[in-house]
Parts: C-alpha cells; sequence; structure tokens
C-alpha cells in the first residue's frame, strides 16, 4: 500500500471508529444504510434485457442485437438512482468503505436468484494511477462482499488496466465511451476453460464490462458474465 493509501486507510478507521455510523439516505444512527432505505431503492425488475440488464425492454434489447456484449449475461441489483447513487458515491469518493458489506449483500442474493456458478470473481480493475489516490477499488471491495457470502475465490491478479482511459464521467457520450476502454484491459493469467464472474459497482453502456470480457474470453475462458451494483439507465 502507498503512502496515501495507507494513510486513506487509517483516517478511514479514525471516522468509523470516532464518528457514529449514520445511514446515508435517512441519516438514522446504528448503520451506514438502514434496512428501510436499501427496501425503498430502486431494484432492477423484470422485464430487462439479459445481456446488458437494461430495464423495461425485451431481450436481447435493440442496442445489444446491434452491438452485442461480449458478456454472456448481465446481473444488476438496483438502478443507480436516489439512495443509491448517494451510496456509491460515498463509498467511491468519500472513503466510507463500511458501505461495502451492506451492498455486496444484495449482490450476492442476485448472483444466487439468477442461478449464475462461476469459478472466480474478478473486479474491474482500476488504473494503478487512479488506485494509488484513491487508495483502494470499490469493485475489489464489492467482489470480496460477494466471494465470502457465495464462497467464490475473488482473483483481482486475473486481469490488468493496461492504458489510462480516464474517468468515465468525463465522456458522457455513448461512441466515445466505448472507443475510451477499447482495449483497455490485459489478462495474462490462465483462465482457459474457465467461467468467470466480472464485478464492477455501477455499468453504464456496458464499455466497460465488454472490453474486460473480450480479454478475458480471448485468453480462453469459457464464460465471462458481468455483475454490477447499480445500472444507469
Ligand atoms: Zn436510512
Ligand atoms: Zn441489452
Amino acid at each position: 500500500m502507498t503512502k496515501l493509501g495507507l494513510l486513506n486507510s487509517v483516517w478511514n478507521k479514525v471516522l468509523t471508529t470516532v464518528l457514529p455510523a449514520q445511514c446515508v439516505g435517512c441519516g438514522v444512527s446504528g448503520t451506514y444504510l438502514c434496512d428501510d432505505c436499501l427496501a425503498s431503492a430502486l431494484w432492477l425488475e423484470e422485464p430487462q434485457c439479459e445481456m446488458c440488464a437494461e430495464p423495461g425492454v425485451a431481450s436481447p434489447c435493440s442496442r445489444c442485437r446491434l452491438r452485442p456484449l461480449a458478456v454472456d449475461g448481465t446481473v444488476a441489483v438496483f438502478v443507480m438512482d436516489g439512495v443509491i447513487r448517494k451510496a456509491v458515491h460515498q463509498l467511491k469518493y468519500r472513503n466510507l468503505r463500511a458501505l461495502a458489506p451492506i451492498l455486496g449483500r444484495p449482490m450476492a442474493d442476485a448472483l444466487t436468484q439468477r442461478g449464475v456458478a462461476v469459478d472466480a470473481l474478478i473486479p474491474i480493475p482500476m488504473h494503478p494511477r487512479q488506485l494509488r489516490s484513491r487508495g483502494y477499488n470499490q469493485a475489489a471491495l464489492l467482489a470480496k462482499e460477494v466471494g465470502t457470502r457465495l464462497e467464490v475465490p475473488v482473483e483481482q491478479a486475473y486481469l490488468r488496466r493496461q492504458r489510462w482511459s480516464g474517468p468515465q464521467v468525463a465522456t458522457a457520450d455513448y461512441d466515445s465511451r466505448w472507443a475510451n476502454v477499447a482495449y483497455a484491459f490485459q489478462c495474462d493469467a490462465n483462465v482457459q476453460g474457465k467461467s468467470l464472474m466480472l464485478v464492477d459497482d455501477v455499468m453504464t453502456t456496458g464499455s466497460t464490462m465488454h472490453s474486460a470480457a473480450n480479454a478475458l474470453k480471448e485468453a480462453g475462458a469459457a464464460q465471462v458474465w458481468a455483475l454490477a451494483l447499480a445500472r444507469e439507465v
């Protein structure tokens, strides 16, 4: 861990020890996200595209028919909105790592419900530069939580980010997002014949998942699925 990462980690400990936990949704104390707020969040429901998890459409959706994702399917739990948007922001930018166990639980449940069994979970890696400044990868925190709950190993080393693609929020339009992450990932591990699950906090167009899945399939993976906490719609 870098100095900054270590400092972040210590600061996170201090914050979560000294300050009482407060729900990011309603402010009730004792938890970082209460059961009521989680229950009233916008859960992704059927009908939805099984490839990219876009809600309210037939499967596969028109976009996936036109440009199929390299994933075998996507499992997403929430619509990126309301309390979930707040929680992701806190987890990602405000160092509130204590949210990961709370958010990982419904992700694990969703996988069980969909009945997808995989050999390993792979968090979407951050670029080393980005990782150094944040100190942690929120996707890895979520993957760890899901892995523990489902007893599936997390293999961070299976995928490497080989190119700085800049923050996705800065490249808004659809085509530039795709161009931006194409060939961003590299797999040097032996994944021959394996069934794998990519894990990320937020999925927008699916371009990141697509690019990561491509790298794994080129390396011989038999199946690559995508799991996201939230889906931008
Ligand atoms: Zn609440
Ligand atoms: Zn789709």
